[in-house]
């Protein structure tokens, strides 16, 4: 297969080698029978279950794109992509895979900003079980990062002390690491951010309980309060002031993996909404003879078929650090953010009345898909972030 290349000459992965064929199909395996089988139950209990964590890292997902000296199996990270989407085909759990998104963020971060030392130190725990957040949203708000109040303070004899509140962070509630976002800066009316990575039991963090949300159940979301911490120099991920720069790529990062796993989770969908047009009759013949209906389906193929190109693509530019990741990244979550919930809601009205019941799967997905409108950055966020690079780019 051609490889095609970008305008700025990097290499855009259109199909799966072998290796990442046998990968994604690994993958999707593991998680039908590992991550689809307790799902509703999950979604019903809002609970989240380390058994299946702890089994997903028995299978060295985590490890596959780990350089080898430290505990990983060296993998090419498009290696890990196509078990990504694997697992993103088979879980059926949009919770789960939210919180599979939060981990990679920071594994991602610490291979691309980390330190040699933060590496080895943290690699071979989050690859093995150990569960990550990335905290940056407190209660006063989210999309305006410079609103944060949480401030690490330098001290004289190194290391910082840092203070503040955490809301809303994916994992949380069960989190063994935490990065988070604080301040750093001095002077009055300056920001500075930096980016710091601590376990969840030093002394002076406390894990909130999880939030109690529409959708996403399965995926533990809290607050995470930090008091007095004491961490040292070597926790700051990145260097000191750098947390904008650091933070702004996890994010593209985290909307290209959204772009994979509404994809995958869509063309998981795809033959319940083909099953129901075939199935159900109106007026003499199948829903999938009225075009009303067909056009339901196109526009799933759609959301599938735009959001995997572009999520590809995004990841191309980001794995090449090449500067257009930032406008492909917001580009290719609002694509799929807005394909997902336009889809969940086509879904529930191809079900009609029976898609509307509580329980029915029709329902649950559409309440998981709302969230992905909101986490890693609202859809407003990504228009503005996409006006602002049209308006730099073109005059
Ligand atoms: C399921 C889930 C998981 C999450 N996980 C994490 C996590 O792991 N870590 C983390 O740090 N955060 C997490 N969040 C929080 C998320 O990042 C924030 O909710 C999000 O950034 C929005 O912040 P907010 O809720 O405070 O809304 P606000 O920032 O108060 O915004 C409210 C509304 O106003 C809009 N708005 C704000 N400013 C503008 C503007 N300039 N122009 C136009 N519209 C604007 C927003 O788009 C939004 O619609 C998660 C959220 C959800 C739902």
């Amino acid at each position: 297969m051609v490889v095609p290349r970008s305008p700025r000459g990097v290499i855009v992965n259109i199909s799966w080698n072998k290796r990442q064929e046998q990968l994604r199909q690994q993958y999707h395996d593991i998680a039908a029978d590992l991550v689809a089988s307790g799902s509703d139950a999950r979604d019903r209990a809002g609970s989240f279950d380390r058994k299946v964590w702890d089994e997903l890292a028995a299978t060295d997902f985590w490890r596959l794109q780990v350089p080898v000296g430290i505990g990983g199996l060296g993998q090419e990270s498009w290696d890990w992509l196509a078990a990504m989407e694997g697992l993103s085909l088979g879980a059926r759990d949009l919770g789960f895979l939210m919180s599979v998104a939060s981990q990679s963020g920071l594994i991602r971060l610490l291979l691309t900003s980390g330190t040699a030392e933060q590496q080895r130190h943290w690699l071979p725990r989050l690859t093995s079980g150990a569960i990550a957040a990335t905290a940056s949203t407190e209660k006063s708000g989210g999309s305006d990062i410079r609103g944060i109040s949480t401030r690490a303070v330098r001290q004289a004899g190194g290391g910082f002390v840092i203070n503040g509140d955490k809301a809303h962070i994916t994992n949380a509630p069960v989190a063994d690491v935490v990065m988070l976002a604080a301040r750093t800066d001095t002077d009055p009316g300056a920001f500075e951010l930096s980016l710091f990575v601590t376990a969840t039991d030093a002394a002076g963090i406390e894990r909130g309980a999880g939030e109690d949300l529409l959708g996403l159940r399965s995926s533990p979301t809290g607050p995470i309060a930090f008091h007095n911490v004491r961490v040292d120099d070597e926790a700051v991920i990145g260097g000191v002031g750098n947390g904008l720069n650091c933070l702004y790529h996890t994010l593209a990062y985290d909307r290209v993996l959204f772009g994979v796993i509404v994809a995958s989770s869509l063309e998981a969908q795809l033959p319940q909404l083909m099953r129901r047009l075939a199935q159900r009759e109106a007026f003499g013949s199948p829903l999938a003879e009225h075009q009303y209906m067909q056009e339901k389906v196109v526009s799933m193929a759609t959301a599938i078929e735009g959001s995997r190109a572009l999520a590809y693509r995004s990841f191309g530019l980001l794995d090449a650090r090449d500067r257009g990741y930032s406008l492909s990244a917001s580009v290719t979550k609002l694509f799929a953010s807005t394909g997902l919930v336009g889809s969940g809601l086509d879904l529930v009205q191809a079900f009609g009345h029976s898609g509307y019941e509580s329980g029915s799967a029709a329902e649950r997905n559409l309440r998981d898909s709302v969230a992905f409108k909101i986490a890693a950055g609202t859809d407003e966020m990504q228009k503005k972030n996409i006006f602002n690079h049209v308006r730099r780019a073109v005059r």
